[in-house]
């Protein structure tokens, strides 16, 4: 299966939920009166999109049909769908070059418990694993011994290195050496997966902060890209946090899990338009081939074919 076909797959629901709702909502011999706007607006709320967006798309489509630019309410959707594309700025997404200089490139990855970062760690590792590139994960969540267990499993199943410590370690311990495991194995990558919960939001902080610090030491300029996981299914939450975790902790780009998960899909469009950081990668599955590289065109059009 390509790419888009996967991506299309794993929106499903969203799809179902937009494309059908507005074709349903739009159906032929539907004049383009206000009971049919209120039903394309109540379709893309219910989807998750922020309602100063929609607002904004009702008012666009209202003009071109006052301006008789539209005359078949079926041509409502094309609007939608390109008004849609043009809320999320183009922005650069790309994955980080690496580092200067060579020396493996650090990705850390953070985000409030059960988001997904565990599984996105893994989906990572299969992405440059598979594209050959040498990867090494290091389990810095030691607040449950589950988490690490977790992660070695996924190594196992995808082949590729990992640095653990036993539970209640200090994850700036665990970093530490799984910079020098990256430095001696001669690693693309070394991909950090993190704790979630902590005691409260302050310890969660410092002790992100200190990864950092013991990356940095051992490799120039660590890390690279500080990717944050966020859960599509748990919609405006998933809009605060975004909010609230991009600032002050170095933020470089979004990850949405769980986008399979849901009929609310939109929210990745209600997140972009809200915060600066790109959204890279969706996560539309459990399994390890299930993250995508974000773009939005390509994220409309599979809401929409
Ligand atoms: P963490 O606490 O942030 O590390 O979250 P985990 O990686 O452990 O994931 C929590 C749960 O969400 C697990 O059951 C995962 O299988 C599931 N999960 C993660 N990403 C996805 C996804 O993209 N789609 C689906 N359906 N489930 C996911
Ligand atoms: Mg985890």
């Amino acid at each position: 299966m390509g790419i888009f076909e996967r991506l299309k797959q794993g929106l499903a629901r969203s799809r179902a939920a937009i494309s059908e709702g507005l074709t349903r909502v739009l159906s032929v011999g539907r004049r383009l009166d206000d009971e049919t706007a209120e039903g394309v607006e109540e379709v893309l709320i219910t989807a998750d999109i922020s309602p100063r967006l929609v607002v904004d798309v009702l008012e666009e489509v209202k003009h071109r049909y006052k301006r008789r630019e539209i005359s078949d309410p079926a041509e409502v959707i094309g609007i939608v769908r390109d008004r849609l594309k043009q809320m999320m700025p183009s922005r650069e997404c790309d994955a980080v070059a690496a580092p200067e200089g060579g020396g493996p490139t650090v990705v850390l990855v953070i985000g409030v418990n059960g988001t997904g970062k565990t599984t996105s760690c893994a989906k990572l590792a299969k992405l440059h694993s598979d594209a050959g590139r040498k990867v090494v994960l290091a389990a810095a969540d030691t607040f449950r011994a589950a988490a690490a267990d977790q992660l070695e499993l996924w190594a196992g199943r995808i082949g590729v290195d990992i640095v653990r410590h036993g539970e209640g370690g200090d994850p700036g311990a665990v970093v530490f050496d799984a910079a020098d495991a990256a430095l001696a194995r001669g690693a693309d990558y070394l991909i950090i997966d993190t704790a979630g919960r902590l005691h409260n939001k302050e310890h969660l902080l410092r002790e992100l902060e200190k990864i950092r610090r013991v990356a940095a030491k051992k490799i120039p300029g660590a890390p690279h890209e500080v990717l944050l996981v966020l859960d599509a299914t748990t919609g405006q939450n998933a809009v605060s946090q975004a909010k609230v975790f991009t600032e002050g902790l170095g933020v470089t780009g979004l990850v949405l899990a769980k986008l399979d998960g849901t009929a609310k899909g939109g929210v990745v469009i209600s997140i972009w338009s809200e915060v600066r950081v790109p959204v890279k990668y969706v996560g539309v599955g459990e399994g390890a081939g299930d993250l995508e590289r974000f773009s939005p065109e390509e994220f409309v059009d599979a809401l929409f074919e």
